[in-house]
């Protein structure tokens, strides 16, 4: 089943609001297994409508319309799609009725416009607004009309299209995102090309900061069959990719960590130099995080990895502040001072000043002090301060991850 999705509005074309329905809609599509080919904004003109509207059906089985149901004059989606379906539109009083209930007055003429419905159409329930939605088929062909404002619309969507697209497709889609760290996603690429051309289930890549995402999204005729799709496919990733795979769909970095630290029975604690707390704020922003993070420090003088990390004078005047030695002194000093079972250490150079040739900008050390060992790792980051600094978060977790899972 082919779809389309049609936004009405000079709004959007503007670029006054954003086609935010679209969006979802597509996104909803999708997880039915429905096929979505095109997107079409058009403004409220008659003519260019009919035009959009007779293109999408020579395409399409199936088009979702979003906006012009309104009161006023320049709504005019239902008035067009009707005339392109040959169905007269018919008074309900019911509807009406309805609709000053919802409005707590009698309808004036505007309103009492929303009460028309193409002959034929099935009627989908407002409880959030006046303008009610309207299935249409006609000929193989199917129209929805959805209203514009998104509190209306996304409801409507869910509670009632989705049930009726689910009996039309016999499909269901299901998705699963892989999560991948410490190989960049040309070399991700190279490892699964074969797998990337997989029709059914496919598997596409997608690169944030620092991170590589695969998608495997399979569709089949039940939930169960597509989930075994999905499972296949992932265990041909992990063959291939398991040392990089650290969590599944919305399992983040932080969130992952901080999950393993719960089930270990763990407390960690950060002393961060280059990263200035955002190690710290970063295991922050998951939720119940305070069950295994107490406490952390920031040190950036070496005054105060002296103070407060116990980092020795000599280490710090021998190797530097930025080095493996400091940055394993400063591991194991945060768990000693703090008690916690994990103690992470990040001491770096983010820029974009205080790279010399032996320590350049983006030379970082990652340290963690876990069960009676403390290893370290150096890293060489590229791009800016904020990069730098992100980077070397998400390697002081990944590292803090290793240690935990090789227990
Ligand atoms: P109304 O009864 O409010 O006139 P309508 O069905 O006629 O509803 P529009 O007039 O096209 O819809 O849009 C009403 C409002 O809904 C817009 O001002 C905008 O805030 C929101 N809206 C419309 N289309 C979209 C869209 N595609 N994405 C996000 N929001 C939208
Ligand atoms: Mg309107």
């Amino acid at each position: 089943m082919k779809a389309e999705i049609i936004a009405v509005g000079t709004e959007i074309l503007v670029g006054d609001i954003v086609n935010t329905n679209a969006q979802f809609i597509s996104e909803r599509l999708f997880a039915l297994g429905i096929d979505v080919h095109y997107q079409t904004v058009v403004g409220d003109n008659p003519g260019r409508l009919t035009d959009a509207v007779s293109l999408a059906f020579s395409r399409a089985d199936v088009v979702i319309f979003s906006g012009g149901l309104g009161p006023t004059d320049d709504d005019l989606t239902k008035e067009t799609v009707a005339a392109y379906f040959d169905a007269p539109l018919l008074f309900h009083e019911d509807i009406k009725l309805q609709i000053e209930q919802y409005l707590h007055k009698t309808c004036s003429g505007g309103n009492t416009k929303q009460a028309y419905i193409p002959e034929g159409a099935v009627i989908l329930q407002n409880d959030r607004g006046t303008a009610p939605g309207i299935i249409l088929e006609k000929n193989e062909k199917t129209a929805i009309l959805l209203p514009g404002p998104p509190r209306e619309l996304l409801p409507m969507f869910t509670e009632q299209v989705e049930p009726y697209l689910k009996q039309r497709s016999g499909f269901v889609m299901v998705e699963k995102m892989v999560r991948i760290f410490g190989i960049g996603e040309s070399r991700v690429g190279d490892i699964i090309s074969d797998l990337m051309e997989s029709a059914n289930p496919t598997v596409a890549p997608y690169a944030k900061d620092n991170e590589v995402t695969l998608r495997i999204a399979a569709k089949a005729e039940t939930e169960k069959a597509a989930n075994a799709m999905i499972e296949d496919m992932n265990k041909k990733l992990s063959e291939r990719l398991g040392a990089y795979i650290y969590g599944y769909d919305e399992m983040d970095m932080a969130k992952t960590v901080v999950a393993l630290l719960q089930e270990k029975n763990l407390t960690i604690a950060c002393a961060e130099s280059c990263t200035a707390g955002l190690l710290t704020a970063t295991l922050g922003d998951v939720p119940g995080v305070s069950s295994v993070l107490h406490e952390s420090i920031v040190t950036y003088s070496n005054e105060a990895k002296q103070k407060h990390l116990h980092v020795s004078a000599e280490t710090l005047a021998q190797y530097g502040a930025v080095s493996e030695q400091t940055a394993i002194e400063m591991a194991e000093g945060i768990q000693k001072t703090t008690g916690a079972k994990v103690g992470v250490s990040v001491t770096g150079i983010a820029g974009p000043d205080g790279g010399t040739e032996e320590k350049p900008v983006g030379l970082v050390y990652v340290a963690v002090a876990y069960g009676g060992s403390t290893t370290v790792r150096r890293l060489q980051l590229i791009g800016t301060r904020g990069k730098i600094r992100q980077a070397s978060v998400l390697h002081a977790l990944n590292e803090v991850r290793k240690r935990i899972v090789s227990k």
